[in-house]
């Protein structure tokens, strides 16, 4: 290969510095076991076409082919439409990425390192950079269990709809969540990142992702909403729907930061419902309670009943209906609260 002119101690410096992340020993760490010096120099000749970059590498064009192929499945690099590779656009963008590929690239250590990076100094950095501003760029995505036990909700917009967002997707696929992936605090279900349109192309193009129909990612939407998972759209990023995240709140990075630091109000957008409890039908049985990841259900003296019943405060309720889908006695239900 030819010499680039970037000396091999520098690569990561340099790779660091084109995701627009600090100088960082963890994240170094990160990029050294993701890749060679060489293939870092590589990355960095990104955007090129193959017969550009093998120009500039010194390498024939097949090999490089099979390199960007590679690096694709990897998670390390994206193709546009018109057939230019380009390397991931920031750090965020190379962590899910990279965390979703298929099982072959992914090995301990390479989780272990995510995990020390992103416990050891990420999500302080994120939540640092938020200061007072209200961004919220991830919304909730109401359960549609939840929507259905419902009677007097009216229609439902076709954006907080999860299951008319899936139908008027193509294509559909689902891949790994990168979160419970890498943190691995929760054995709660894994594969259950649903992509759609550009995001489902790429994901099935580099063989991270499973080709679904609208029915199939219906049911793991509604099989998320059984074991817990709060439906999330990074809306914010782009308005174009190219993922909806299945979250948990002992490994997503968005509830760790919000929760754990108290920014959540800052980050993520209520829906437009609120959870309520018909007394009468609440048998005390406590298992909404446990479902609520914002701390909005207490159990309450409730006269002249013996038993204690759930009550919602409704200012910290953000209208995921968790707690109505495990309802039994459909106690719960959800009603609209903005217009
Ligand atoms: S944001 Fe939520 S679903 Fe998406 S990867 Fe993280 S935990 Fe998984
Ligand atoms: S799950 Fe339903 S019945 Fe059980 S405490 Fe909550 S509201 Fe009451
Ligand atoms: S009370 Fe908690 S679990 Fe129920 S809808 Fe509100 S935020 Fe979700």
């Amino acid at each position: 290969m030819k010499e680039v002119n970037i000396k091999t101690s520098d690569v990561y410096t340099e790779l660091m510095a084109r995701l627009k992340y600090p100088i960082s020993e963890r994240f170094r760490r990160v990029l050294q076991k993701l890749v060679t010096p060489e293939e870092g120099k590589l990355l960095l000749e990104l955007p090129a076409e193959p017969a550009e970059l093998a120009q500039k590498s010194g390498l024939d064009e097949e090999a490089v082919q099979r390199k960007l192929q590679e690096f694709m499945e990897r998670g390390l690099v994206i193709r546009t439409s018109k057939g230019l590779f380009c390397f991931a656009r920031d750090m965020t963008q190379l962590h899910d990425s990279n965390l979703s590929s298929a099982e072959k690239w992914i090995d301990t250590e390479l989780l272990d390192l995510w995990k020390e990076f992103r416990d050891g100094e990420w999500l302080q950095t994120m939540a640092g950079g938020l200061g007072d501003s209200y961004v919220q760029f991830i919304k909730v995505l109401p359960a549609w269990k939840a929507m259905e036990r419902s009677p007097d909700l009216g229609e439902l917009l076709p954006e907080e709809d999860i299951r008319e967002l899936i139908r008027g997707a193509d294509p559909v696929a689902v891949v790994s969540c990168t979160c419970r992936r890498s943190i691995r605090k929760c054995d709660l279900p894994l594969d259950v990142c649903l992509q759609f349109n550009r995001g489902a192309e790429y994901a099935i193009n580099r063989g991270a992702g499973r080709r679904l129909s609208a029915e199939e990612a219906i049911a793991i939407a509604g099989e998320s909403e059984e074991a817990g998972l709060i439906h999330t759209w990074a809306s914010g990023v782009s308005r174009r729907l190219t993922a909806i995240c299945n979250c948990c709140r002992d490994c997503c990075d968005i509830f760790a930061i919000g929760i754990e630091v108290g920014t959540i109000e800052q980050i993520l957008e209520k829906s437009r419902f609120r959870a309520e409890v018909d007394q009468d039908l609440c048998t005390g049985c406590q298992d909404c309670v446990e479902r609520c990841f914002f701390e909005a259900i207490e159990m309450k003296d409730s006269p002249p009943s013996k038993k204690l019943k759930a009550t919602i405060d409704e200012g910290k309720c953000f209208g995921c209906g968790l707690c109505a889908v495990v309802c039994e006695p459909e106690a719960i239900t959800m009603k609209l609260v903005q217009t």
